[in-house]
Parts: C-alpha cells; sequence; structure tokens
C-alpha cells in the first residue's frame, strides 16, 4: 500500500495526482497537482474555497483543505501518468463535520469499537445516453424487454468492455456486466469490500463511467428515473456485517439461524436488529438513498414498459424476492433496494451503518415478513409505511427522525438539511411546461 504519495510517483511514472472531494450533493470535485508538489499535499492538503461547492460553508470561511489518503490511490487505468485519491476535509486542522467522507469515516470507527465492520457491494445502474442527454445512443434498443439483450448488448460492447478491463486491472474482481431492464440500460458487478472501500470504488466507477462513455462520443447517467416510463436506475446495495476488517474478517456476524422468520432466512440476532434499524429509518433514510426531485419518480412509479419498476414504494421485508424494499436472498446478508443512482457514495455507505447501529442498540425488530408479489398485491398489505412521495416528505421524515440526524452527526444533518431544502424550494419557484399546459385555459 501506497503511504508516500511522492515514492509512489517515482515508482510508478504518475505525474500528477487528481485530489478529489465529494460534496453533499455528490459532486467530485477535484484539483490537478503536479508529483512535484505531492508531498507538501500530502501533508497538508489542497485548499479549496468550500463556499464554491455544495457543504453549506460561506465565502468568510478560511480555506478548506483536502488531505489525500494514500491508502485509497488508483491510477487512472485510461491515463498512466495520472492517479486520484480520494481526500478527507479539514479546516484549521478540524475536520469539516458534514464533509460526506468524515461521516462515513467516524460512523466506520463508531462501528468498529462495537465489534462490527459492515461490508457492502452496490449496483450501480447507468444509461447511456447520447452527448446531450436527451436520447439513448442506441437508435436500435427499442425492444419492450430489453433486460439481457444479446445484440444491443454487442452495439456497445466497445465501452462496457472497456470499463470491465479497467476494473480487471485495478483488481476489483468484477465478475458479470449486462444490459439492464430498461433500453439503454447497463449494469456492471464487482466484489463486495469494506464499506470505506466499497464507497471510494463507487465513486471511481461513476468518474470512470462518465469518462469512457465520454471517450466513446455517449453520455453515461446515473440519474435515477432518466427516461419516462422506463425503469431506472437503481443502486442496491448488498450489505454484511463481520468481524474484522479487510482480510482479517473471517466471521460474518449477520449469519446464522436467530429467533422467528429473519432466522428462518438466514439472518442472526444482531442481523435482524440490524435489518430493524433500516426498516425503522426507512423514510427517514431516504432522504440520503434517494436524494434528488428526481429520486421519487423512480419509488412510487407506475408501472415501466418494461413490465415493472423493480423498485419499491413501500417499507417491507422479503426473502428472495425482488418486489420489496428489503431482499434476503440468502444467509448473512440482505440486499436494500431502496438507494438509487443519485446517491452519494459515502453518504450511503454512512446511512446504512447509521440505521443498522441504532437498530442493534435498540433490539429493532424488523417486523413481519411479506412473501407476496408487492407489484401486483402491495395493496393487501397492512400498516406497512408508505416511502416518501416526493423529496420534501423524505426531508421532513429525516427532519422527524432525532435518532437517525444524531448517528449522522449534528452538524452534517443541518448543513445537507439547509442545502436540500434550498434545492426544493429552488425546484418549486421554477415554471414548468406542466402548470402552464394545465392552469393555461382554467
Ligand atoms: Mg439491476
Amino acid at each position: 500500500m501506497a503511504t508516500d504519495l511522492a515514492k509512489f510517483a517515482a515508482d510508478n511514472g504518475v505525474k500528477y495526482f487528481m485530489i478529489s472531494f465529494t460534496d453533499l450533493f455528490g459532486g467530485q470535485r477535484a484539483k490537478l497537482v503536479p508529483a512535484r508538489a505531492i508531498a507538501d499535499m500530502q501533508e497538508d492538503g489542497a485548499g479549496f474555497a468550500g463556499f464554491a461547492t455544495w457543504l453549506d460553508l460561506t465565502p468568510a470561511h478560511p480555506d478548506m483543505l483536502a488531505v489525500p489518503d494514500p491508502e485509497a490511490v488508483i491510477i487512472l487505468p485510461w491515463n498512466k501518468e495520472i492517479a486520484w485519491v480520494p481526500a478527507n476535509c479539514v479546516m484549521e486542522d478540524e475536520p469539516v463535520e458534514q464533509a460526506p467522507r468524515n461521516v462515513l469515516c467516524r460512523l466506520i470507527k463508531e462501528a468498529a469499537a462495537e465489534g462490527l465492520h459492515v461490508k457492502t457491494g452496490i449496483e450501480a445502474e447507468f444509461f447511456l445516453l447520447t452527448p446531450a442527454g436527451d436520447q439513448i445512443s442506441d437508435e436500435y434498443d427499442t425492444a419492450a424487454k430489453p433486460c439481457y439483450d444479446q445484440q444491443a448488448f454487442m452495439r456497445r460492447l466497445d465501452v462496457i468492455r472497456e470499463i470491465s478491463d479497467h476494473m480487471l486491472e485495478l483488481g476489483w474482481n468484477p465478475y458479470q456486466n449486462d444490459h439492464e431492464d430498461a433500453n439503454g440500460q447497463w449494469e456492471m458487478n464487482w466484489d463486495f469490500d469494506d464499506a470505506l472501500n466499497t464507497a471510494d470504488k463507487h465513486s471511481f466507477f461513476k468518474f470512470m463511467v462518465k469518462t469512457v462513455a465520454e471517450k466513446h462520443g455517449y453520455r453515461a447517467t446515473f440519474m435515477p428515473k432518466p427516461v419516462e416510463g422506463l425503469t431506472g436506475n437503481g443502486c442496491h446495495a448488498h450489505i454484511s456485517v463481520w468481524d474484522a476488517p479487510g482480510d482479517k474478517s473471517k466471521t460474518n456476524v449477520f449469519a446464522g439461524d436467530g429467533e422467528g422468520q429473519t432466522g428462518e432466512v438466514g439472518l442472526s440476532e444482531r442481523g435482524k436488529h440490524f435489518l430493524g434499524g433500516i426498516m425503522k429509518h426507512a423514510s427517514a433514510l431516504a432522504a440520503i438513498t434517494n436524494p434528488t426531485v428526481n429520486s421519487y419518480k423512480r419509488i412510487n412509479a407506475p408501472r415501466t414498459m418494461s413490465g415493472a419498476t423493480w423498485a419499491p414504494n413501500t417499507v417491507t421485508w422479503t426473502g428472495n424476492n425482488r418486489t420489496h424494499m428489503v431482499r434476503v436472498p440468502g444467509p448473512g446478508r440482505f440486499e436494500l433496494r431502496l438507494p438509487d443512482g443519485a446517491a452519494n457514495p459515502y453518504l450511503l455507505q454512512a446511512v446504512i451503518i447509521a440505521a443498522g447501529l441504532s437498530g442493534i442498540r435498540s433490539k429493532a425488530d424488523p417486523g413481519k415478513r411479506h412473501d407476496i408479489d408487492m407489484y401486483a398485491e402491495g395493496h393487501k398489505v397492512r400498516g406497512a409505511p408508505k416511502l416518501p412521495l416526493n423529496m420534501l416528505d423524505a426531508m421532513r421524515a429525516y427532519n422527524r427522525d432525532k435518532e437517525l440526524k444524531a448517528a449522522m452527526g449534528e452538524e452534517f444533518s443541518a448543513a445537507y438539511l439547509k442545502m436540500k431544502m434550498q434545492e426544493w424550494d429552488d425546484f418549486t419557484s421554477h415554471f414548468s411546461a406542466w402548470e402552464k399546459a394545465n392552469t393555461l385555459d382554467i
């Protein structure tokens, strides 16, 4: 592992570093630093005006310093003289509490103090569009059920193969790629890992997919619902908890046959309570996992052209059945199907840990398991909460959830709610074609 970035540059022929941090809205911000200056930057960080990004800072704040995490450095597979390195934000020698990577690092430490090490895998779906972003890039990709379409795959093999080759080279252990359920939609899977590694890989994956797509004349988007009537971009998370991080982990703390229905599907008592935390905080955590106005056109959506949205609308869990918010596909892990492509990679992992820890501490019960097809028979379920109908409902639910707000950090929660409410106000004050069409002649 690289600990000295100047030496890393000399050993690997790296000429520049992209020191990158992620703001509250998931935007990745970077400075390109020549290798000659990296020794000082590794020590002191690269300076940014925090107000210029979405971090709830003012123009009067001192310089924000992005201190690179040398353990997470990645040489760009498509330009080997440049290395990307995620950074932690610091101001006047103190961590910027609301900065997403700091939020996640703090929660990982809290979980570790209780002997819990969360590992996750994510499925970051995306579309390949034309450069203007208004059409699917492949005009022949029009089938009603395009999932796994072999011929459409061949027409985008150049892009998908190139990204897959990069992941192989990076040692991420990619294992499958497919045309997803919407026209123009793709999914690429790689091995699960410790939560911070997965968050860094998730960030880099988005950067890599967009870059490779641009090179081929396309535009990649992770927008939750980029095309009306088609399945949206999910970012399902597969979650398990272990006794130790990295290669040291031996025992899956979630695996077991605890009491009741969760035991039947192979979850231990702690697994049950972690799941209980996710269920208990679901409406509030949607503010993080489904963070945009557009997110709510993916969940709560009418049936899509392919026949299913593949997105939940109710807080329910089940065994191996994809129509619920949580699926327990096998012993020792579960899949949260709520997050979408707009989820901030760091906050996504952070809120899973925050909700899960809260569940373990309060011995939360995930409630009854439902084995029905929720898309066809969801109306028969009594008492299960509905997910928020829009971003405002989600932010209000988050604001009401004192326990989750505290777990995510009061400074973070205040900054996030403030920035997101400003975004909501901006959205509601814009004039849409719909309102004119429906109001002009009233
Ligand atoms: Mg998928």
